[in-house]
């Protein structure tokens, strides 16, 4: 079986395989902004990417992936947090990226063989600009920033299929005033004491001293740590356009040859029918998760329930389902004897996984032949399984917590209150209850209880 995996480009179903002669898969994963904790959208994002690394370790081998992933750490949205803060910008990424990296290593995902930053190559980055406005692809602005020209790459628009129309719209900032059409992008953006302080960096041919922008950083990354072409490129939805999008036009300039092989990208996790964003404030981090009393484990298994390219709405609720699952798993595997059979009982879960990373299908698959108890068992296919789900069964399940008779008892009055329109009663019973230290959330057919933080 090879792994079939959707291109956003090509727009099918396409197999994955490496081009190079080293037989090397090589996988760039665009990474976290380091201003502020990664909610567990962006790890929904991680997660997958770090299921889609297993299975190519699966299949082409342990030592035949490269997976590269950056950190992000100088941006409009880095340089502000730092100046809010008051603290150097190097001081702010560091303290972010070493709370990503403990929430990585919590969730289980493989660290990538190489973890580049913006910042660690900025001689990178302007020798690509350099190389860009060499070839007549980008133009310095009166301002001192370069700009990449759009006109100049016929092939612009081929990822997100954007029309001329939309693109004027939506690419249009803030310094505009300076760029020949409003739908160029920044390269390197001149240095504005009041906006970015002590960051800035010498100006490449041209330019004055600035910074980069953020696009520029992971074509120079990809190039210096994969090379011009490398075989898969993900991320989250909303990096399609323009980051992408802007990604090829730099490199595909640059270098003169294809960027990318395979694109692909995952969908968001939603709160009550919204993106989960940092800016909306609408999000949990999984620190918020584990105070509440929820395993990373949990965590990571609830963002597997749903399929990848398809939107997923978060629920606390779909958490006791993956701490039950977990438990099962836990309590299966400990009832399988060390014995190896030739036959595979676990290849539906493979199956679905290789068609499109379908994790809930793979999810199901696995419970379908758990639950039918059929020996016999195989504790190292089984473990097979859990390695490329990325499930960590050692990891220890949060204690039960049980809700106390009286709680229930007081929960099923309201609830019964609310169903009656006495929502007189009703509120009084919630405030009941969260002097007793529970709140009660309500759905449409029934309601969860869940101790309030301490
Ligand atoms: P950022 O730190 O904002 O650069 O985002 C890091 C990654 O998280 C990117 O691949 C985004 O596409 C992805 N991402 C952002 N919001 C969500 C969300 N609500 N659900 C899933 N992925 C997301
Ligand atoms: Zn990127």
């Amino acid at each position: 079986m090879a792994i079939q995996l959707y291109d956003s480009l090509e727009r099918k179903l396409k197999p994955l395989a490496p081009s190079h002669a080293d037989g090397v898969i090589r996988f760039y994963n665009c990474g976290p902004t380091v201003y502020a904790p990664a909610h567990i959208g962006n790890f929904r994002t991680f997660v997958i990417n770090d299921v889609l690394r297993r299975l190519l370790e699966l299949e082409f081998g342990a030592g035949k992936v490269k997976h590269v992933r950056n950190l992000t750490d100088v941006d409009d949205r880095t340089i502000s947090q730092a100046q809010r803060e008051k603290h150097p910008l190097g001081e702010i990424t560091k303290k972010w990226t070493a709370k990503f990296h403990a929430d990585c290593d919590a969730l289980n995902c493989l660290r990538p063989h190489v973890e580049p930053t913006a910042t660690g190559h900025i001689p990178e980055q302007v020798s690509m600009i350099e190389c860009l406005m060499e070839k007549g692809n980008a133009y310095r602005a009166a301002d001192g920033s370069v700009y990449f020209k759009i006109d100049s790459f016929p092939g612009y628009g081929a990822l997100s299929r954007i029309k001329e129309r939309e693109l004027k719209v939506t690419n249009t900032v803030a310094d505009a005033d300076h760029k020949d059409s409003v739908s160029d992008f920044a390269l390197w953006k001149a240095y504005k004491p009041e906006e970015d302080g002590d960051v800035k960096w010498p100006g490449t041919a041209g330019a004055s001293e600035g910074r980069p922008g953020w696009h520029i950083e992971c074509s120079a990354m990809i190039k210096k740590h994969l090379g011009e072409t490398i075989d898969l490129h993900t991320g989250g939805v909303d990096l399609l356009f323009p980051h992408h999008e802007n990604e090829i036009a730099q490199s595909q300039c640059c270098n003169g040859t294809t960027f990318a092989r395979h694109w692909y990208h995952s969908e968001h996790l939603l709160v009550e029918g919204t993106t989960m964003s940092k800016s909306k404030g609408n999000y949990y981090t999984l620190s918020d998760l584990v105070e509440k009393g929820y395993s990373p484990m949990a965590v990571r298994y609830a963002l597997l329930m749903g399929h990848p390219r398809k939107q997923l709405n978060f629920m606390l609720d779909s958490l006791h389902a993956a701490e039950s699952a977990l438990a099962n798993l836990r309590a299966y595997r400990a009832s399988l004897a060390p014995v190896t059979t030739a036959h595979d009982a676990f290849a539906p879960v493979f199956a679905a996984l290789e068609d499109d990373l379908n994790t809930p299908g793979a999810l199901g698959a696995l419970f379908t032949i758990i639950n039918r108890k059929e020996g016999p068992a195989d504790a190292a296919a089984f473990d097979r399984v859990m390695f490329a789900l990325g499930l960590d069964l050692n990891q220890a399940a949060p204690p039960k917590a049980e809700t106390p008779k009286e709680i229930t008892a007081l929960a099923e009055k309201r609830w019964a209150a609310k169903q009656a329109k006495d929502f007189a009663a009703a509120d009084a019973l919630r405030k009941e209850l969260s002097a007793a230290g529970w709140s009660m959330l309500d759905r449409k057919d029934g309601y969860s209880l869940e101790p309030l933080k301490k």
